[in-house]
């Protein structure tokens, strides 16, 4: 299945912040919509970094409550591994695997349309093996 797929069910909404919002209103919203991750934008939309719950723990441990009147850039990840629309399931799966991360913002010339975390990844492929098991099922039983 590909990314605009798994869009196209689960909608479009990104909880987005600006990079001189304070740590502790990140922390607000990411308990507020019960979500994982921010991801963080200019003013074009475009994606200039990403912060998650386990940023905010580490600068927390590290630094102390001193970090939430300070901007999310100030401990956002800068490099964002970002998809497109016409990617597969699997190719999140292995940038996902690889980068050590659970969520994937979705690219659309150059501006933010989507993301996929974790959950959507194993809710898809899931769908799709008991897609694949009941149609081996209907082969067998019709032969
Ligand atoms: P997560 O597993 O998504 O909670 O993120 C774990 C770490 O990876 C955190 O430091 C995040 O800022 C970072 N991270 C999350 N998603 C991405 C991504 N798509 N590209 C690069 N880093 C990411």
């Amino acid at each position: 299945m590909l990314v605009s797929a798994i869009l196209a069910e689960k909608g479009r909404d990104v909880a987005t912040a600006a990079p001189d919002t304070p740590v502790m209103s990140i922390i607000e919203d990411l308990s507020e919509k019960n979500i994982g991750a921010i991801v963080v934008t200019d003013e074009r939309h475009s994606v200039v970094g990403i912060i998650s719950e386990r940023d905010v723990v580490r600068a927390l441990a590290n630094q102390g409550a001193t970090i939430l009147d300070q901007p999310v850039s100030s401990f956002m990840t800068q490099s964002v591994v970002t998809c497109s629309e016409h990617e597969s399931v699997h190719d999140l799966m292995s940038k996902m695997t690889s980068g050590r991360f659970r969520h994937l913002p979705v690219v659309a010339d150059t501006r933010l349309s989507g993301i996929i975390s974790i959950g959507d990844v194993v809710k898809t492929r899931i769908a799709e093996v008991e897609r694949e098991a009941n149609a081996l099922r209907d082969y067998i039983s019709s032969n």
